[in-house]
């Protein structure tokens, strides 16, 4: 299962009508130093290895075919989208080749490497101000009344379209499966849930007794509302991707085994050393998963020794040139301090 030889140049490759084709079937790769000592076999599936960059490659061109297949999006129509900028991504390579304008709408705390990536895939991109759903200057608020007012546009919404766990549901986790059927664990951060909460199902499907744990940013309001049912209060945070100031409609709690919280200032530097320590160039949630991870294998103690845990890294390091890859930027942000341990930091109530 885990190699230690690089393939060999002549392993046969597929050949793909369209780049879409290529989406799915990442490789999974074991994780050793930097998760020496937790307790447990700890695999990284590379997500960035999709042909956009991202995990939500595989969601992009799945949601245009469902918003086709329900005939809400017909030939020459406009794609809309709030995003991060990796669903903008996924969508607007598949709009590419499909041939749909789109239109996303992106908040400003992202980096801008995303924003010009879309703008260089044809997307236009209106970049709001990092606010609250209460807000009307909120990133999908804005996508709503951009797609209201043009006719032949489809708000895509990510957040609340089951669609996007299906995917997970019916792909990523039987991929998963068939990588490496001794799974036991499974860990994701959570933006929109679709991942864990698609792939989760697939898993405890596969064997009810595999465990499903969210990872979630100090600042977002998903661990609190796990844990009590109660919506806490959101405060800021630099991790991109996850976490989030309400509750998708594709998290299913009821599926999820734990969640656990991690801070900036780890999922920062664990970000930084997947690259130096595994040569794994990776972006700043899936830094902030393995810092998951690790914490809730060491919290839930020696019975994990010799299981084997499944950490989905969604996205690529080129993404955070200027950011996780700045020591400059990091410095100034107060991130650049000595290397704490696997899982240490801002300590956890998990
Ligand atoms: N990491 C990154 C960088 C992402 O863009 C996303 C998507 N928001 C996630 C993690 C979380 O994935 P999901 O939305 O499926 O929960």
């Amino acid at each position: 299962m885990t190699q230690t030889a690089a393939r060999p140049p002549n392993t046969p490759v597929e050949v793909h009508d369209n780049i879409l084709g290529a989406i799915g079937n990442t490789p999974i790769v074991r994780l050793n130093r930097v998760v020496e000592g937790v307790g447990a076999r700890v695999f990284a599936k590379l997500e960035f290895m999709n042909p956009g960059g991202s995990i939500k490659d595989r969601i992009g061109a799945w949601l245009l075919e469902d918003a086709e297949r329900r005939g809400v999006l017909r030939p020459g129509g406009l794609v809309v989208e709030g995003t991060g900028g990796n669903t903008g991504i996924g969508l607007a390579m598949a709009a590419a080749v499909k041939g749909y304008e789109c239109v996303f709408t992106v908040p400003d705390k992202m980096s801008e490497v995303k924003i010009k990536v879309l703008r260089s895939l044809g997307a236009r991109v209106v970049v709001t101000p990092t606010v609250p759903p209460s807000d009307p200057r909120n990133y999908c608020n804005e996508a709503r009344r951009i797609a209201a007012a043009r006719p032949g546009s489809v708000y895509i919404d990510q957040y609340n379209n089951l669609a996007n766990r299906e995917y997970h549901y019916r792909h990523t986790g039987p991929e998963i499966i068939r990588q490496l059927p001794q799974v036991d664990v499974l860990v994701a951060g959570l933006g929109t849930g679709g991942t864990l909460c698609g792939t989760g199902r697939a898993l405890k499907e596969y064997r009810p007794d595999i465990r499903v744990i969210g990872v979630d940013p100090y600042g977002s309001v998903l661990h609190e509302a796990y844990r009590t049912g109660v919506m806490g209060t959101p405060a800021p945070y630099l991790i991109e991707g996850i976490g989030k100031d309400c509750i998708p409609s594709n998290i299913d709690f009821g599926l999820i085994d734990d969640v656990v919280r991690v801070g900036d200032r780890e999922s920062f530097l664990m970000t930084r050393s997947l690259l130096r320590r595994e040569g794994i160039y990776a972006g700043v949630s899936s830094g902030a998963a393995v810092v998951g991870a690790s914490r809730w294998i060491r919290g839930a103690g020696a019975h994990l020794s010799g299981q084997t845990v499944v950490v989905i890294l969604p996205d690529s390091g080129s993404r955070y040139v200027t950011k996780a890859y700045d020591d400059e930027w990091m410095a100034a942000q107060g991130l650049l301090d000595e290397e704490p341990e696997v899982g240490e930091g801002r300590p956890s109530d998990d």
